[in-house]
């Protein structure tokens, strides 16, 4: 599976320029869409989906123009919609065998194995007669990936689908996503949360104010942040000025004190040593280094 996005532009009614110029390459495997709120994730996502047209550039899905083979793309995809959550009156296997209907499994006899089936795999066969409303946020979530996967989507595009749950609940969400990552289909995963990108994706791709930032392995921005995360043996009384100077990631109490890691360029006022970073170290590391240094350049170049 390949999708191809070329020069995507999105600007809506009132002028906001939601995505710019998006190129990008998408090739089977988990794709992980990561970007603060009003990056531009959801726009792309639904742009993606068929449920928005672009204002200008291109998608193609296979070869297939997005515009042009909305019908046949359609049958390629499942969508889990940031605002998945509202059920008609029907049970959780209703819900199902409704959302396989729509997707074209026409036939009852496999339609009812596939949604046994789909059951097993999300863990909600248990709760198969109970109404669908009546699930907990974390099992609706799993219902709502269940309908996107079910009748073997060659697309699978989930939109901040960890948005609300707890812990246990997020990371058995994230592992049923990379069970279904296989190889011949696409899944996009968009998310604010590093912690949803860096278990289970081998690719990313960073959106910032409509704009494609990133996009590579994990493990090449984590380079970029190689020699900027820092851990600081901090007194109690430094802590508030350290906050205002640097970008703290965490604050761990310590023998003396604390221990507090932030990234920055270089430390020469307190005790500090160079940690190795991880996927949040380095996102917080290009969004608050690399990309202002980019946005100050852009600046100078202006005037
Ligand atoms: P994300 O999913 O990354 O939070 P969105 O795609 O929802 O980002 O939003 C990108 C930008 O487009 C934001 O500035 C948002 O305010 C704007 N936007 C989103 N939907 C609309 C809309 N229907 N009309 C006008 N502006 C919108």
């Amino acid at each position: 599976m390949n999708i191809s996005i070329e020069e995507l532009t999105k600007i809506y009614k009132n002028g906001n320029r939601a995505i710019n110029n998006i190129n990008l390459e998408i090739e089977s495997g988990m794709l992980g869409l990561l970007g603060p709120n009003g990056a531009g994730k959801t726009t792309l996502m639904r742009i993606l989906a068929t449920l928005m047209r672009p204002s200008s550039g291109n998608v193609k899905v296979n070869g297939l123009d997005l515009q042009k083979n909305r019908a046949e793309i359609r049958a390629m995809l499942g969508f889990l919609p940031q605002d998945f959550g509202y059920f008609a009156k029907l049970r959780t296997w209703e819900f199902l065998d409704y959302s396989a209907a729509l997707g074209g499994l026409r036939n009852t006899a496999e339609r009812k194995r596939a949604v046994e089936e789909m059951l097993h795999k999300v863990g909600l066969y248990k709760f198969r007669d109970r109404f669908a409303k009546k699930l907990s946020g974390g099992m609706k979530r799993r219902l709502g990936i269940a309908q996107a996967l079910i009748g073997n989507p060659k697309i699978v595009i989930v939109d901040e689908p960890t948005t609300g749950l707890d812990p246990e609940e997020r990371i058995r969400f994230r592992n049923l996503l990379s069970d279904m990552s296989r190889e011949e289909i696409i899944i996009i995963l968009s998310t604010h949360i590093v912690g949803d990108i860096s278990s289970t994706c081998r690719k990313m791709a960073l959106l910032n104010k409509g704009e494609l930032k990133f996009q590579g392995q994990p493990d090449e921005l984590i380079n970029t942040a190689k020699g900027h995360v820092f851990r600081i043996k901090a007194f109690e009384t430094d802590l508030d000025k350290i906050k205002e100077k640097y970008p703290v990631i965490s604050t761990i109490p310590s023998e003396n004190g604390w221990d507090v890691e932030v990234v920055a360029d270089k430390i020469d006022d307190y005790p500090a040593d160079i940690i190795e970073p991880n996927l949040e170290h380095a996102y917080i590391y290009f969004m608050e280094f690399v990309l202002a240094q980019h946005v100050e350049i852009a600046e100078e170049e202006i005037i």
